[in-house]
């Protein structure tokens, strides 16, 4: 089969042809529909992050059809709508236990520790694929897996509650998802911070109040149109120190400030003022759990989230098409998902 691979960190990534994974008596081989192409897939092409063991096949934002089912699968069949949870886990220590899967010690990320869906076929631990509603085509099951599972984490790590305020900070892939997903919680009023104005347009269009920060100093803005209270929850999508200091100074009392955007900077924060005084907090998110799935595939399926206005581009399995969609996301473009369609 066709597979689109890193071959060497800081190289482009190239087309091998290579086996059909084998089947496992607990795996189930994937027929790839739809793979997306993630701005993390571009950090492990310039090895900005750790991709082993090489030459390995990335792309973890995957859906398709089963092809074929292992001998112990009785919950699949060949010819089910899948999309995948891309971490693989053990399901039997003491974190996969507690549904917290993504700290497994035994856990691998496809496209990143084994191989993932740039390519005609993927295979996977049953317990980590999800059937895909028949309502969500494979481009949206695909983009649902990474950021959209990681917003509603991140949502749900900042126990939103219905009637709460809410600030977005960075309205790309993580952003639309928080917005939409925000007021699926019941959300009063969700404010998306971002410096490219057809970002916001967008986030305006799912009902989020922009706040432009190329204009105007966030944190203020903020203030001025919650009548000086702030947001009860305010999540950051970006990475940034800058951001980051500014979705904490954005709190109310008894705010939650939920950091998802990835760096390994600093950030200030004066602990009196902006944390201990009002009772507030900072809640690191890290990937997402296996258990959100269902509850993020049946809201797409009623169409409370809707990706089909995310999702710019549909691309060949071809490496030129893909690493020219790479060079985009490296350079920052204000462009929207784009996935291969094999
Ligand atoms: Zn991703
Ligand atoms: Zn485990």
């Amino acid at each position: 089969m066709k597979a689109i691979r890193l071959i060497q960190p800081g190289r482009a990534l190239e087309l091998q042809e290579v086996k059909v994974p084998a089947v496992g008596a607990r795996d189930v081989l994937v027929r790839v529909k739809a793979a997306g192409v993630c701005h993390s897939d571009a950090h492990y092409r310039a090895g900005k992050s750790v991709v082993r063991p090489l030459p390995l096949t990335l792309g973890h934002e995957v859906a398709g059809v089963v092809e074929r089912a292992g001998a112990e699968v009785a919950q699949f069949k060949a010819g089910d709508r899948v999309c995948l949870h891309y971490l693989t886990s053990c399901g039997e220590c003491p974190y996969c236990q507690r549904g917290n899967e993504q700290f497994c010690a035994s856990g691998a990320m496809i496209g990143k520790y084994r191989d993932g869906g740039y390519a005609e076929f993927i295979v996977m631990p049953a317990r980590s694929v999800f059937r895909l509603p028949d309502e969500v085509p494979f481009e949206q099951g695909a983009i649902l897996m990474c950021s959209s599972a990681t917003s509603l984490h991140a949502l749900n790590k900042a126990r939103l509650r219905a009637g709460e305020s809410v600030a977005v900070f960075g309205v790309g892939g993580l952003g639309l998802s928080a917005i939409q997903l925000a007021k699926v919680f019941g959300a009063r009023e969700v404010f998306a911070v971002d410096i490219k104005p057809e970002k916001l347009a967008m986030a305006e269009l799912f009902g989020a109040v922009p706040v432009n920060a190329a204009e105007c100093e966030p944190v203020a803005e903020i203030g001025r149109l919650t009548g000086g209270r702030g947001v009860d929850v305010a999540l950051e999508l970006i990475g940034l120190p800058l951001t980051m200091r500014q979705a904490v100074r954005s709190l109310a009392i008894q705010g939650r400030a939920a950091l998802a955007g990835i760096t390994d900077k600093t950030f200030e924060v004066a602990p009196y003022m902006e944390v201990l005084n009002k009772e507030a907090e900072i809640i690191g998110v890290s990937d997402h759990l296996a258990q959100e799935l269902p509850r993020l595939l049946e809201w797409a399926r009623r169409g409370a989230l809707d990706l089909s206005q995310v999702i710019t581009r549909t691309l060949p399995l071809q490496p030129k098409a893909v690493n020219e969609a790479l060079d985009g996301l490296e350079r920052f473009g204000g462009e929207g998902r784009m996935v291969i369609v094999p």
